[in-house]
């Protein structure tokens, strides 16, 4: 069952996936070496209840922890831990939060210091992936369009997709129907109405796109061991063009002050 969400309801959807954005914003400002991935969570989970919100991944299903933070081979789903990011790590933060009764949830892959190009590049592609997947949610159009065009745009670079983790419906739950592959065939799956609520997540390896689960019931990490990357946004559908309810902005601002450093 899918639910569609009224104008109203977009609106305080609009409100909890900017909290997330904001948080995002925060964390970004204190990701450097050194810094462990459970402070990050700290930061994360004072910013989100200092402005009235919970802490959207906290509890879920048991998950110990307001971010999941995935280093390198990691995928989704890692556990913040006192390891301290060192110079050439990436890390994706992915944080949800629940305001008004509603969910946000958006997740950005960070390097910490400098970081190989090769590996830089895979953050690139797996961003422009994610653009390229919200271009495809339109209503009218049909659920493969989007992991179609995700798809396209990595493997034509030589990546490759996760195929059992995917995107989601998100609204007065974290996790809704439909899912939302990365892959797919253009025109089809179901058809794409105005007023659905997705998260479009790919997550995109440098190597195969064979993962496995860690033994602590959570971390998602890539077979080879080679890099994995993940964006995030929260999104509705709309007539010619999706509305982004979640954003990048308040991460970006932070990143191009440190790059004008
Ligand atoms: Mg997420
Ligand atoms: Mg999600």
């Amino acid at each position: 069952m899918i639910y569609l969400k009224t104008d109203e309801e977009i609106e305080l959807m609009r409100e909890s996936n900017l909290m997330v954005a904001r948080t995002l914003g925060e964390v970004a400002k204190h990701i450097k070496p050194g810094i462990t991935t459970l402070e990050l969570d700290e930061i994360a989970e004072t910013y989100i209840r200092d402005n009235k919100g919970v802490p959207g991944f906290l509890n879920y299903h048991g998950f110990p922890n307001t971010l999941c933070t995935s280093v390198n081979e990691q995928v989704v789903h890692g556990i913040p831990n006192k390891k301290p990011l060192i110079e050439g790590d990436v890390v994706s933060v992915d944080c949800g939060s629940l305001l008004n009764g509603y969910f946000g949830d958006s997740a950005y892959t960070f390097c910490v210091g400098e970081v190989k190009p090769e590996v830089k590049a895979l953050l690139v592609a797996t961003r422009e992936s994610l653009y390229k997947g919200i271009e495809n949610a339109v209503a009218g159009k049909r659920l493969g369009d989007i992991g179609f065009a995700v798809q396209n745009h990595v493997e034509s670079k030589g990546y490759s997709v996760v195929r059992e983790m995917v995107g989601h419906g998100i609204g007065k739950n974290l996790h809704e129907a439909p899912e939302v592959p990365n892959y797919g065939r253009r025109g089809n799956g179901i058809k794409l109405k105005s007023g659905m609520v997705i998260a479009i997540e790919p997550m995109i390896n440098m190597g195969k796109r064979q993962i496995l689960q860690e033994k602590d019931g959570w971390t998602i990490r890539t077979v080879d061991k080679k890099v994995s990357a993940h964006f995030e946004h929260t999104i509705a559908i709309r007539k010619d063009k999706a509305d982004i309810l979640s954003s990048f902005k308040f991460v970006e601002e932070v990143l191009s002050l440190q790059s004008e450093k």
